[in-house]
């Protein structure tokens, strides 16, 4: 489902040379229209949803909505920010509704090293189709013939 902008919350980041949906997407998507200050998607088929978008929006303005074929169906996710958490409410098309509250992240940006103390790959590594922390975080492997 891609990310969907609602003009009527969407204040355009308050006129900012770039808005904070655009400086987030790792697609480029979202473009400000200058004369309605209003952002929006410019193109959803390409949307990674990827969320960046729907979270860093000050005003709460971005929702995760199906395509235009199944919109009228009613699903959705939509964030409410708070200070120090995001409550997710996410809309089923069967009229379901549930609510998730997530923390923000407090640690400061650049702070978390992922690599510090792992061991440099070598070329040996090419020859491993495992991903870097597959074997510490428990890798399941399975086989074509695991599916027959
Ligand atoms: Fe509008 Fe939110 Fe994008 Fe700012 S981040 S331009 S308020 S949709
Ligand atoms: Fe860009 Fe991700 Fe938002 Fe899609 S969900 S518009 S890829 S930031």
């Amino acid at each position: 489902m891609p990310s969907f902008v609602n003009p009527e919350k969407c204040d355009g980041c308050k006129g900012g040379e770039k808005t904070a949906c655009m400086y987030i997407c790792p697609n480029d998507l979202m473009v400000l229209n200058p004369d309605a200050m209003r952002a929006y998607n410019q193109e959803p088929d390409q949307c990674w949803e990827c969320y960046s978008c729907v979270k860093i929006c000050p005003q709460g303005a971005i929702e995760v909505r199906h395509y235009a074929d199944l919109a009228p169906l009613g699903g959705y996710v939509q964030p409410m920010r708070g200070t120090d958490s995001i409550m997710w409410t996410i809309k089923f098309r069967n009229g379901n509704m549930k609510r998730f509250k997530f923390p923000i992240r407090t640690t400061p940006e650049g702070s978390i090293k992922p690599y510090e103390g792992k061991p440099s790959p070598g070329p040996e590594a090419l020859d491993n189709e495992a991903l870097f922390t597959e074997v510490e975080g428990g890798r399941v492997t399975c086989t074509p013939s695991d599916f027959d």
